[in-house]
């Protein structure tokens, strides 16, 4: 079934910026892909109309068979800098993303009931981090933010999760890391996945599926046997 369906979406910024030109294509329930494609070439952009967070200037977006819009909640959003409070824990921080299913007052309350924080951590144990739990942000690597920020996106009990280049400062060994437990999330939790990336080898790695962008078109569609070195 198709859970995301884009139909002959652009977004023009401005007389010249045409972000997305005329893009098409339906992702199933449950597919992990990713989003290929040199810096400018819209990815962002996709991710931002997706989450309701800048409106198609032309075409239909649908999630779950429903016209979007504005910002959309069953959707998790994980971002390239992490965006955690350094000085909270892990936990703290995972805790945070229990904010907008609760609504804003009661999180700044710190009204966290006993559900949102058993979910935050099941979230920290699916990321690995259940031992770091207690650890303040400031003392951890990129790489442990990163799986922070996707627990986080975890809190929110997404069936959508969005990441836009989230490994994009990290270094290899730290980026197939994050990108092993998004993916064991995605699995854990039949999760409908769309991560950016710009390395091609490490997308292989992880992807089933790949969409290929540039110049905001969607010039690729397929899997890693179709994909080759230089899209
Ligand atoms: P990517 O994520 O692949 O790097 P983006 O979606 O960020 O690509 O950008 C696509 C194009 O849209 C680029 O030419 C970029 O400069 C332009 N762009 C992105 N955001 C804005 C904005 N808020 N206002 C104007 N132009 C923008
Ligand atoms: P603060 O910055 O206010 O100290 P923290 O991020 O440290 O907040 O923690 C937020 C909440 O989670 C607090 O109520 C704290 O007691 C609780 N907490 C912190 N670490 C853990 C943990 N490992 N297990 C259970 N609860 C925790």
């Amino acid at each position: 079934m198709p859970t995301i369906e884009f139909e002959n979406v652009s977004k023009i910024y401005d007389e010249d910026t045409v972000a997305l030109d005329d893009v098409s294509f339906t992702i199933d329930e449950g597919e992990f892909v990713i989003l290929l494609g040199p810096s400018g070439a819209g990815k962002s952009t996709m991710l931002r109309v997706l989450n309701g967070l800048t409106e198609p200037t032309e075409g239909s977006v649908r999630i779950g068979g429903e016209e979007l819009q504005g910002n959309r909640s069953g959707v998790g959003m994980v971002f390239q800098e992490h965006y955690l409070i350094e000085s909270k824990t892990a936990f703290g921080n995972a805790l945070s993303g229990a904010l907008s299913r609760n609504g804003l007052l009661r999180s700044a309350l710190g009204m966290h009931d006993d559900a949102d924080k058993r979910t935050a951590l099941e979230a920290l144990q699916t990321v690995g981090l259940l031992d770091e739990a207690g650890q303040r942000a400031e003392s951890m690597s990129g790489g442990q933010k990163q799986r922070v920020g996707i627990a986080r996106a975890l809190v929110q009990n997404p069936e959508i999760v969005l990441a836009d280049e989230p490994v994009a400062s990290l270094d290899p060994k730290a980026a197939r890391d994050v990108m092993r437990y998004l993916k064991k999330a995605a699995t854990e939790q039949d999760l409908t996945t769309i991560t950016s990336l710009h390395q091609v080898n490490i997308a292989r790695e992880f992807g089933d599926r790949f969409l290929g962008i540039r110049g905001g078109e969607v010039i690729f569609d397929g899997d890693a046997d179709d994909l080759t070195m230089d899209e």
